[in-house]
């Protein structure tokens, strides 16, 4: 056990899904019907031993209760105090109504939805969005909460619950508009007061209240309502550390300084000037530093955070406690678990356990001075001038090449018009073209052939035919339906990220390095360790192949620079601006030599791009110029007359429309459905110039359209956006769907298409 300083030491909250995806496994068999929801309990309790016990083998002082969830914290939140729809009848705070609220219900045979699922920040979690009701009282129901109080205390005294707070609860909420769910705030307040006396009635001492909105741009009512708030559910006995993270306070931090609250947590990640938030904090206060980047994968250099933090020590003294920026939940549990990346790796990884450890060392730094942890110092800074002696880490024609495209506008040779005119005289499509975005269906066989290869039980022949039999197969049942662009499917592709990393170079793959997405869903982003470099051809074979067996264009597909960027762990030494453009200029080269190949269409997906939005608007500016750049490097060779797609998926448009026309895609295919093409308001208002296809159907729903639904959404369409830029495709790829319902869906999709050709 590592000796504990006299620093005070805490968490924000802790993975939940435990070792080896425990929880994940415990929650599916159970949800499956196959195991007991005693048997659940059980593997949960144990998942939260491991993480008392981790918080104790390194010295922290206050371990964090309450962060841990059966599905999501905003939706354990909403039945703590009774904020659940009339729709799912009971409102009791139980396991069951949890999981009703994440997955929905059917009840004698009517579907209860399950309630939305948004982005928590600009993190890859998705929480569960409450649903307020103007009549559904606030009632507290706290038995599971207090269990989980009663159990860690037991574990240590010293454990602190954690609690979303009301504020952020109700921001982050809907059903309501801004004034009725800030008008709730009065009642809730009174809720949360109810709570803190249940808390210190065990003998609680510290509780975190987490309100991240502070570091959003709040309007002028909710940063009000902080005030009264915060008044109105103070219980003498209990402290109260108000948590902020994901970004900096900027003009908020009077605000945040002064509320009756007796701590103040900060992201230094995210702030420049600790001591003036210090300077601010009234002095019987504590300031938590959130000096560890608590969504890095990577070991910390330790000894220019202990030289940051030494002012503040000498300022506040014991008022200063340490912490990992955020929540630790965004990082997988342990890297210990990574025994097969090669060791300057391993070496370099701190997943949510080695924080801990990094943490009880800047304790013991800061107040017993460097010498007391130099061993581990040294060891940091070993393995890390290991990391970097490696010849893939920094390549200089990578960087010759990366440097220069900062300063560049890369357009391409002719304007759209041009491009269009060149793309219609090698193509001659129909008025109203119809495609789809990629992917077919991923069926039982394509999995089982690429595992097998994967496993070397398939030779690369034997994988490379049945591919070809599946590329085939898809071109003609395209053809059949009648689509005028055709795809090859991506069956060779496992995730649309992992397959071109496993083909670049810079790219490393864990075995254990999961991230809670969303309820029992994790994700296992590549690490982006290296220069980003190509070294052969990734793509070209097989669309070559696919082109090779129709007439009409079949669309080579490739993720974009960005999507794969924010959906990877990415090194800590250079700027995401600079890997952007790495990977930019590996697609470019692919894009080169696909054109080359004949391929006359290229769709480079980029669905997360809006994910690397900061939270404040004043900086989007200079990330959507570098992404901007970066999906343009990639196609700026394209000659006219091969036409770049891209596609975007759940996105909303109005506030970024300037940056996607901006990309000068030749056609764009978006989500729109599920707002009824009301999305394509955002490009009808600012006249897009460039060519569109609304998704005409929903294909995460397993319904087949009929032309009766499809028919009137065209029409839609057709107001906002002229005919002749007007494309037909559904609104996703179709790769969860099966072919019993893909084939009648397109079907009507190209009956429609058909029909209203002839109107115009
Ligand atoms: N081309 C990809 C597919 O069809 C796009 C996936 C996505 O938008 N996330 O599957
Ligand atoms: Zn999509």
């Amino acid at each position: 056990m590592s000796t504990s300083s006299n620093i005070i030491t805490h968490t924000l909250g802790f993975p939940r899904i435990g070792e080896r995806r425990a929880l994940k496994w415990a929650l599916e068999s159970h949800w499956r019907g196959e195991s007991s929801a005693q048997a659940l309990q059980a593997t949960a309790k144990s998942v939260r031993a491991q993480t008392f016990h981790a918080h104790k083998e390194s010295g922290i002082t206050h371990p964090p209760v309450g962060d841990f969830s059966f599905y999501d914290h905003m939706a354990d939140t909403a039945l703590l105090f009774g904020q659940v729809p009339h729709r799912f009848g009971s409102t009791a705070n139980t396991l069951d109504n949890l999981f009703t609220l994440g997955r929905g219900k059917n009840v004698a045979g009517q579907n209860i939805a399950p309630l939305a699922m948004k982005k928590w920040f600009n993190s890859n979690y998705h929480y569960l969005v409450p649903e307020l009701e103007a009549d559904q009282p606030i009632a507290l129901d706290a038995a599971r909460y207090l269990d989980l109080v009663r159990e860690a205390l037991a574990a240590n005294p010293a454990a602190k619950p954690v609690l979303v707070g009301p504020l952020t609860f109700l921001y982050l909420s809907r059903g309501l508009d801004e004034a009725g769910r800030l008008a709730k705030a009065e009642a809730l307040a009174a809720g949360y007061q109810l709570l803190l006396n249940e808390l210190k009635a065990l003998g609680v001492a510290w509780v975190q209240i987490d309100e991240p909105i502070l570091t959003l741009d709040l309007p002028a009512d909710w940063l009000q309502a902080f005030e009264p708030t915060y008044h109105r559910l103070k219980v003498p006995g209990i402290k109260l550390l108000l948590t902020t993270y994901f970004g900096d306070l900027n003009g908020n931090v009077a605000l945040a300084a002064n509320l009756p609250v007796d701590g103040l947590h900060i992201d230094a990640t995210m702030t420049r000037d600790l001591i003036a938030v210090a300077d601010r904090l009234p002095d019987y206060k504590v300031l938590s530093v959130g000096i560890l980047d608590g969504r890095s994968i990577w070991r910390a250099d330790l000894a220019p955070m202990l030289q940051r933090l030494a002012p503040v020590y000498a300022r506040l003294k014991e008022r200063l406690w340490l912490a990992p920026s955020c929540s630790l939940l965004h990082l997988p549990l342990d890297a210990a678990f990574e025994t097969k990346l090669p060791e300057f790796l391993r070496n370099n990884l701190s997943y949510a356990r080695q924080k801990l450890t990094e943490l009880n060392l800047l304790a013991r730094g800061l107040s017993e001075g460097l010498d007391s942890i130099a061993l581990e110092l040294n060891q940091a800074a070993a393995a890390r001038a290991e990391l970097d002696r490696q010849p893939g880490r920094n390549s200089s024609t990578v960087r010759a090449k990366t440097e220069t495209i900062a300063a560049t506008e890369p357009n391409r040779r002719g304007a759209f018009a041009e491009r269009a005119a060149a793309q219609q005289a090698r193509f001659n499509l129909p008025l109203l073209p119809t495609t789809t975005i990629g992917s077919f269906p991923q069926t039982h066989e394509i999995r089982a052939a690429r595992k097998a290869f994967k496993n070397r039980e398939l030779s690369e022949e034997q994988y490379e035919s049945s591919m070809k039999d599946e590329i085939r197969h898809v071109i003609e049942i395209q053809e059949k339906i009648g689509l005028d662009v055709l795809v090859h499917g991506e069956a060779e592709r496992n995730d649309m990220v992992e397959y071109f990393g496993e083909q670049l170079d810079g790219f490393a793959f864990t075995q254990e390095g999961w991230v809670q997405s969303y309820g029992s869903r994790c994700v296992k982003p590549p690490i982006i360790w290296g220069d980003v470099q190509r070294s052969r051809p990734m793509t070209v074979a097989w669309a070559r192949y696919a082109q090779s067996l129709s007439q009409r264009p079949v669309k080579g597909m490739l993720t974009g620079p960005v999507t794969i960027l924010f959906w990877s762990f990415v090194r800590d030494d250079l700027s995401r601006e600079a890997v952007c453009y790495q990977i930019a200029e590996a697609l470019r080269q692919e894009i080169n030599d696909l054109a080359a190949a004949g391929i006359g269409m290229i769709q480079v997906d980029e669905p997360a791009f809006r994910e690397g939005l900061p939270l404040r608007r004043k900086d989007w500016a200079p990330y959507l110029n570098w992404a901007v750049r970066a999906f343009k490097h990639a196609v700026v060779d394209a000659p006219n007359d091969v036409q770049i797609h891209t596609h975007m998926c759940y996105s909303e448009f109005n506030d970024i429309i300037e940056a996607i026309a901006a990309l000068d895609a030749d056609v764009i295919t978006i989500e729109t459905t599920r707002s009824n093409m009301k999305l394509l308001d955002a490009f009808s208002d600012f006249h897009y110039p460039n060519a569109i296809g609304p998704g005409i159907y929903d294909i995460h729903a397993p319904q087949i359209p009929t032309m009766e639904e499809i028919e009137p959404r065209v029409r839609l369409a057709l107001e906002k956006i002229p005919a002749e830029r007007l494309w037909i495709n559904p609104d996703c790829g179709l790769k969860t769907r099966g072919w019993k319902e893909v084939i009648p869906s397109l079907e009507a999709m190209v009956a429609v298409a058909r029909k209203l050709r002839k109107e115009h």
